[in-house]
């Protein structure tokens, strides 16, 4: 794994004080750009549907666990994203031939190039930062929940406690010490993978699948899906 997981210990090596924790997470105060372009590769053909990605976001952005269930239709835990849960593994049915096949994807925000949630917002309180994330103050937040309506992959959530929208913030905290993002780091199989975005789609063309997704869809996204089944049958909109 190679980089620091744990938030605590990383705050103390790097000499930031827990204080700082409310905008590391949200503020705009080490918003800063850095370099070219990102981008997440999802690779669902090399998934396992381990969710240590799922467990890493929730571990590294103190997000509570919630309470869920597993219902007949569903074959994984939570079958959603929430105000907590910013990154689960989608588990889809997908029909091949005679028979099916599971196929496991992570979900989570995908950093629009041009985000309808940014764009719907009155307050300016969402924004699209120069190297990949979409970013959020909760400060400046009021609760519209234009965000929510407007984006394509239902994505931003209502936290009812902060009174505030919650998202994957691309763990911007960790892009700006030189780490890449939580899930990524703790992913074994390489499913998920980050780089400059050029690259991450240098990477999906010359992977070999025929379905990639992120480099058009929406006016293009900073998480690229790569897959040996057509994305409709795992839930991602055309
Ligand atoms: S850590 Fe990697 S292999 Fe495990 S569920 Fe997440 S994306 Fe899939
Ligand atoms: S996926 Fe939704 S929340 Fe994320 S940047 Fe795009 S429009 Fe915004
Ligand atoms: S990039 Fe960070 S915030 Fe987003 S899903 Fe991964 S661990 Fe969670």
């Amino acid at each position: 794994m190679g980089e620091k997981l744990s938030r605590r210990g990383f705050l103390k090596a790097a000499g930031i004080g827990a204080a700082l924790l409310p905008s590391l997470k949200t503020g705009k105060a080490l918003s800063r750009v850095q370099g070219k372009p990102k981008a997440i590769l999802v690779d669902v053909r090399r998934c396992v549907g381990c969710k240590a990605c799922q467990a890493a976001c929730k571990l590294w952005n103190g997000l509570p666990a919630e309470n869920t269930e597993i219902t007949e239709d569903e074959y994984t835990n939570p079958t959603s994203l929430s105000a907590h849960t910013w990154n689960y593994i989608r588990f889809s049915e997908v029909k091949m031939g005679e028979g099916v096949r599971w196929v496991m994807a992570s979900i989570r925000c995908m950093h629009c190039l041009e985000p309808t949630c940014v764009s719907v917002c009155p307050t300016g309180a969402l924004w699209k930062r120069g190297d990949g994330p979409v970013l959020y103050d909760v400060d400046r937040c009021i609760g519209c929940r234009y965000c929510v309506t407007a984006c394509p992959w239902g994505v931003p959530h209502f936290d009812e406690e902060a009174k505030a929208v919650r998202k994957c913030t691309m763990c911007f905290d960790r892009l700006d010490s030189g780490l890449k993002p939580a899930c990524v780091t703790v992913c074994q199989t390489e499913a998920l993978q980050f780089g400059d975005r050029d690259e991450i789609l240098e990477k999906a063309h010359n992977s070999g699948a025929p379905y990639i997704y992120g480099e058009k869809e929406g006016g293009g996204t900073s998480v690229i899906y790569v897959s040996d089944v057509p994305l409709e049958g795992l839930g991602l909109p055309r």
